[in-house]
């Protein structure tokens, strides 16, 4: 087989989807994005909030910022492959996007909350599902202050909500405890490795060989 035809072959694979959850401030955007700079061919999918843009957010980068009754409407028209509130504003996955690049064979990284990693969980059964968790409480409690980008009202929500996500932690295939942000993004990448390896993934690959 050419390498071109390989790729070809490989292409024909369903992309993994890989759902990565954990508290505000647990560092899955910095490990995430530690995790691209090593593995450019996953996909990031970039979701859509009502929440305001921070300050050195861009559109289209972090986020695709919406009005509440746009998000609405699209909640009506099935654009979301999920969606939940989350600190009173809305966050949700565009259809389109995912669906597109899994079917054409890319992995694509979700970072979400619980409530849409459960909806995920029902259609999705073979996702990877990756929490990523602080290593205490009060360092959660000093990363949150320190950003610097929340009132002190929404910092104390972030906080509560962080309680009852850690909670949850047991829903998901793999825990990451992110006390170092590089070593955190090697297990990342060493979790979506094994994924790609599993026997139901590459048991096409093997039957195909035997028929060359
Ligand atoms: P932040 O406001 O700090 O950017 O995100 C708040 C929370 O919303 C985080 O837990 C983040 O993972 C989650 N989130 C971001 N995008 C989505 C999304 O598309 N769907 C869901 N369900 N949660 C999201």
């Amino acid at each position: 087989m050419t390498a071109q035809k390989e790729e070809q072959f490989f292409k024909k694979e369903k992309g993994c989807l890989i759902v990565i959850s954990g508290p505000s401030c647990a560092g899955k955007g910095t490990v995430t994005e530690i995790v691209h700079q090593h593995c450019p061919d996953i996909k990031f999918s970039v979701s859509e909030t009502t929440r305001k843009p921070r300050p050195m957010e861009k559109e289209g980068v972090d986020y695709f910022y919406q009005s509440v009754e746009n998000f609405e409407k699209r909640i009506e028209e099935n654009m979301y492959l999920e969606y939940a509130k989350v600190h009173g504003n809305y966050y949700g996955t565009p259809r389109d996007y995912v669906e597109k690049m899994i079917d054409g064979g890319y992995d694509v990284i979700l970072e979400i909350d619980i409530q849409g990693a459960a909806q995920i969980r029902k259609t999705f059964k073979k996702a990877v599902y990756i929490f990523i968790a602080p290593p205490s409480m009060e360092e959660l409690r000093r990363r949150i202050h320190s950003r610097g980008t929340e009132t002190k009202e929404e910092m104390e929500r972030r906080l509560s909500c962080a309680y009852e996500e850690m909670t949850n932690a047991d829903d998901y295939s793999y825990i990451v405890i992110n006390e170092n942000k590089e070593t955190a993004a090697r297990q990342v990448r060493a979790i979506i490795t094994a994924e790609k390896c599993r026997t139901e993934r590459l048991i096409n690959h093997v039957l195909e060989i035997l028929k060359r």
